[in-house]
């Protein structure tokens, strides 16, 4: 399996950044996997847009879903295609510009659901977030790939299970912000990684106002081990 960084800006894209986004590779099958602004411009440097085979959204903020409006102009008058599978919580379908269907094809998700998009298996987990926010494990045959979303700390990465190869969590800020906002500071990303045992810790929604050094000192302290930063083209083979 393999995780290309798309996008790993916080809640807004920093100076020639973009919000987050991922593509999520393994067994033939590709996933984009949020779609914040900056993302569908980043992707077109890894796949062809046509080469995508579904799109995965966390949440209906936009930093996390605004791409989306140009992927659905790309589909239908570009690439024609139609039916392209866009699986997310409920809600979001309506928050988009355009009716989208039938170039899309919308599947709502919820907490406990479990899809299979190709070679690939999908278990989401609710998180602790304002809007109906989903987590996501990714098993392909092989491997799993465990993905925060955005969280406050009232959720773990132990809800996604086991044996989790590489985890992707947000670390929006450091100690000193913990209660503000339902985010995770890089100690409550490196202590929820920890104690769901995983075997990488990539962090990511990254704030652009807080010194990257600082999270990922933060981050490895709580992991008890050395941990990434996420950063635009950036791959991790797992
Ligand atoms: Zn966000």
């Amino acid at each position: 399996m393999k995780l290309t960084i798309l996008g790993c800006s916080g809640s807004y894209p920093g100076p020639g950044g973009a919000a987050s986004g991922y593509l999520v590779e393994g067994d033939g099958t590709r996933i984009w996997l949020d779609a914040g602004s900056g993302t569908l411009a980043n992707l077109q440097r890894h796949i062809g847009l046509d080469a995508v085979d579904a799109v995965v959204l966390s949440h209906e903020h936009p930093d996390h879903w605004a791409d989306i409006e140009g992927f659905h102009i790309a589909c239908k008058y570009f690439n024609k295609r139609s039916g392209v599978p866009v699986y997310a919580p409920a809600g979001l379908r309506d928050v988009t510009h355009d009716d989208t269907e039938p170039t899309f094809e919308w599947h709502a998700v919820t907490d406990h659901d479990s899809v299979e998009i190709g070679a690939m298996r999908l278990n989401f987990s609710r998180t602790d977030h304002g809007p109906e926010t989903l987590a996501v494990r990714i098993d392909t045959r092989d491997r799993s790939f465990g993905y925060s979303a955005d969280t406050g700390p009232r959720w773990s990465l132990e809800a996604l299970g086991s044996s989790l190869d590489l985890v992707l969590c947000e670390a929006s800020f450091l100690r000193h912000d913990e209660g503000s906002l339902q985010h995770l500071s890089a100690r409550q990303a490196g202590t929820s990684a920890r104690e769901a045992r995983a075997g990488r810790l990539v962090l990511t929604h990254l704030w652009p106002t807080v010194d990257p050094a600082k999270i990922q000192a933060e981050g490895a302290d709580a992991f008890g081990a050395p941990v990434e930063l996420a950063a635009i083209d950036k791959e991790y083979s797992l």
